[in-house]
């Protein structure tokens, strides 16, 4: 059972908890209050296995003592300082550690604080690059249904969920979206990269021949898509949509906030694509989520553009108070160290066979209609209740997490995604349990 909170009685009451239907949470609570290693653990102490790496972000495990250091190191030396016309060496040193591990020419870091400012501040790069170089009408952004980037304007207007867009009004102008690449009649139970689906990529073609690629701007996209339910790219669907965007004078935005940092068995989902992007978003395992962070990286040719352009602004006018902050660095280099020496990236890619056997060994569990993965990431479909989407994932998220298993669950798919260090036991562990709690739901 739950330990009691302390009074005041309504102490649940005052927080505003994000995305979560609250007076359902707040009237049957769940709590973690510790963390180590591949664990939570409860006000009662019960341990549960974080089979997601909290949102997708501890890539490196939990309250990992090196990164715990850094951060208390240097918020007793130096806890702020800002970057606009000043600056302090751990920014520096950790967009330049950056920089060196990110895929191809992106070899300039603008750091901000989260995956949704990373977004927003890609698309507004994208925006001025072409203005700077004289092409001011390429203006539309072209995002992908069930995409999601973030909660921003920016974010919620090139993505592509629809509860994340219908209440906020009329979003930003000048936007297309792609159509998703989810195909369970065909690719079901597909073994990491799907075969059908690659053309869907033509349909940025269409869009451009519709509105003119003197008009557009940029595409954005997750090389895998997370928070939609882990939709693996079909084969070949990136390189096509990196061709269509040569084509046309398109930059292309990679959204790794998910897949960086090792997710897929590589250091970027570009590299394990060998698709180049011109911008890349970060955030998440940047930082080992420890503290919050996002970062775009951005190519030469983009930031050349920026600075020396015949149309360009002595400056980017855009920025963070939070940008680079010193404990954001502090805890990324901690990190970049700890996925180096523990050699967390090839871990990943060499037990992303057996987390696929084990996925894939929930074929034939009740309400199972697909199992997706790549890395270590895997989505489980399962049939909805007539009427009544996502009360099954409700249902079996409270039971996992009751059994000390705690996983992601959006409408009714499961998406797990564990820290890189996961034992293989571990791993056996919550496609069983996850057997096991199937069984049980109705
Ligand atoms: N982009 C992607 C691909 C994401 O998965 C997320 C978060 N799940 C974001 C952006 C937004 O990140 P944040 O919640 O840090 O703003």
């Amino acid at each position: 059972m739950n330990k009691p909170l302390n009074p005041p009685a309504n102490a649940l009451e005052a927080f505003w908890m994000p995305f979560t239907p609250n007076r359902r949470f707040k009237a049957d609570p769940r709590f973690v209050e510790r963390a180590e290693g591949m664990f939570y653990y409860t006000p009662d102490g019960r341990p549960v296995l974080d089979a997601t790496s909290g949102l997708w972000c501890v890539n490196a495990g939990h309250n990992r003592p090196r990164i715990v250091e850094a951060i208390q190191k240097q918020a007793a030396e130096l806890d702020y300082a800002t970057s606009f016309n000043m600056g302090h060496p751990k920014a520096f040193e950790f967009a330049s550690r950056l920089a060196n591990i990110l895929p191809g020419d992106l070899d300039h870091v603008f750091f901000c604080n989260s995956g949704s400012e990373a977004a927003d501040t890609a698309l507004k790069i994208a925006l001025a690059y072409h203005r700077a170089r004289g092409k001011g009408g390429k203006t539309r952004l072209i995002g992908r249904e069930r995409g999601y980037h973030g909660v921003g304007f920016g974010g919620i207007s090139v993505g592509g969920i629809v509860a994340n867009r219908k209440y906020f009004g009329g979003l930003l102008g000048g936007v297309d979206h792609l159509p998703h690449t989810h195909d369970l009649a065909r690719n079901a139970f597909s073994r990491g990269q799907p075969e059908h689906g690659a053309d869907l990529a033509d349909n940025l073609e269409r869009i451009v021949a519709l509105h003119d690629a003197s008009t557009i701007a940029a595409v954005i996209v997750e090389p895998l898509a997370g928070s939609t339910g882990v939709l693996v790219p079909p084969k070949g669907y990136l390189e096509r949509l990196r061709a269509i965007c040569d084509r046309h004078d398109i930059l292309l935005i990679f959204d790794e906030v998910i897949t960086g940092f090792g997710r897929l068995g590589a250091s970027f989902a570009s590299e394990l694509f060998g698709v180049q992007p011109d911008l890349i978003t970060l955030a998440k395992g940047l930082t080992n989520a420890a503290v919050p962070a996002g970062a775009v990286g951005a190519s030469a040719r983009i930031y050349d553009t920026l600075m020396d352009g015949a149309d360009a602004p002595i400056e980017l006018f855009h920025g963070y108070t939070y940008s680079a902050h010193p404990l954001a660095c502090a805890a990324g280099l901690a990190t970049l160290d700890t996925y180096r020496d523990e050699g967390l990236f090839e871990r990943a890619g060499q037990l992303s066979p057996l987390w696929e056997e084990a996925a894939h060994s929930l074929k034939g569990a009740r309400h199972v209609i697909d199992i997706r993965n790549l890395g270590l990431v895997a989505g489980i479909e399962l049939e909805s209740r007539p009427g009544a989407v996502g009360e099954r994932g409700q249902e079996i998220f409270k039971a996992a997490f009751d059994s000390g298993l705690m996983i992601r669950v959006g409408g009714d798919i499961v998406a797990l995604s564990p820290p890189l260090i996961i034992e293989e036991t571990q791993l056996d562990q919550i496609f069983s349990q996850l057997r096991n709690l199937l069984s049980t739901i109705d």
